[in-house]
């Protein structure tokens, strides 16, 4: 199961009335845009959060694949009318409160993609119409969703007798939440056992910073994150390193990094005279294979933090 989010704007009522997504295959240029051509992706059971003027309103669960045809004329769309389309079938279940993403925006700001991120820095939503959402970030809305539309048993309950529309939006929602997200922690999980087991051997079964051998204070710690790897990334034994707790914290927060020959960098924001607290000797080089380098050197662009001004943040 996949999960994505789609930004609907002002379609939204119509869209959802007809129980569809839908979005044009090319634009008057002929070319298509990733967020449309994404339509072709989504699978039956797979999972969409829908996106409307800063809040994030439903979430619905893919009832087959996509489909080509012509624009739902009941639908008021700016640009392509009449056009041939994407369309998937969707079953929508609206959230009594929607979650709004800039108020929540410290949590979920560190668990977007670098690429292809539905939202920017800022929190405001991008102006393409489907993309992906990786299963951190979806697991992150279920708990948000949650906190704000799951009451006490008491607090439901008195709910229920009075609005009875209420009752059964949220009967609907609860369920189809519980089962995303045992079904997203079940998949991160078995993944995550892949990769430690196919990369522990690589490391000989050791931290490559310090050595410690110790399995249950290892790591096998991802170079390119989850959320910015694609299934084949997030599985390949090459896409990390064995790490001890300690120095797997220190590269997910990039506070340490590898260059392609496997030299170590740290952080500014670590003080020198705390490089023997931390383990770390500057300049070592820990034994790279080949096919580690790309990736080693993604995180070092990408996720090492190479400033001292941001030590705030
Ligand atoms: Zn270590």
């Amino acid at each position: 199961m996949n999960t994505y989010i789609v930004m609907q704007g002002h379609t939204y009522q119509q869209e959802r009335e007809l129980g569809i997504i839908w979005s044009p295959q090319q634009d008057q240029g002929g070319l298509v845009p990733h967020s449309w051509s994404r339509m072709k992706e989504i699978q039956k059971e797979d999972r969409v959060f829908h996106y409307v003027k800063g809040f994030i309103v439903a979430i619905s669960v893919a009832a087959g694949p996509y489909q080509t045809v012509p624009k739902p004329t009941t639908v008021q769309y700016e640009r392509n009318k009449n056009e041939a389309g994407n369309l998937v079938r969707v079953d929508y279940h609206e959230l009594e409160n929607p979650l709004q993403v800039k108020a929540n925006l410290k949590e979920i700001l560190p668990l977007l993609p670098i690429k292809y991120s539905a939202f920017q820095e800022n929190g405001d939503g991008n102006s393409g119409y489907l993309y992906p959402c990786n299963e951190e970030l979806s697991i992150k809305f279920l708990d948000l969703i949650r906190d704000l539309n799951i009451y006490q048993v008491d607090e439901e309950q008195l709910e229920l007798s009075i609005d009875n529309v209420r009752r059964t939006e949220g009967n609907t929602l609860i369920p189809v939440m519980a089962e995303t997200e045992s079904e997203l922690k079940t998949k991160m999980r078995i993944d995550h056992q892949k990769f430690r087991k196919t990369l522990m051997p690589l490391w000989r079964n050791q931290c490559a910073v310090c050595g410690i051998d110790l399995p249950e204070l290892l790591r096998a710690s991802h170079a390119k994150p989850w959320k910015d790897s694609t299934n084949d990334e997030r599985l390949d034994p090459y896409n990390g390193v064995i790490l001890c707790a300690n120095h797997d914290a220190l590269y997910d927060h990039g506070l340490i990094a590898f260059n392609g020959q496997g030299r170590l960098f740290i952080s500014p924001l670590i003080n020198p005279e705390d490089y023997e607290k931390y383990g770390l000797v500057p300049n070592t080089k820990i034994r790279l294979h080949q096919e580690n380098k790309p990736y080693m050197k993604w995180h070092k662009k990408h996720i090492f933090n190479e400033n001292y001004k941001e030590k705030e943040s």
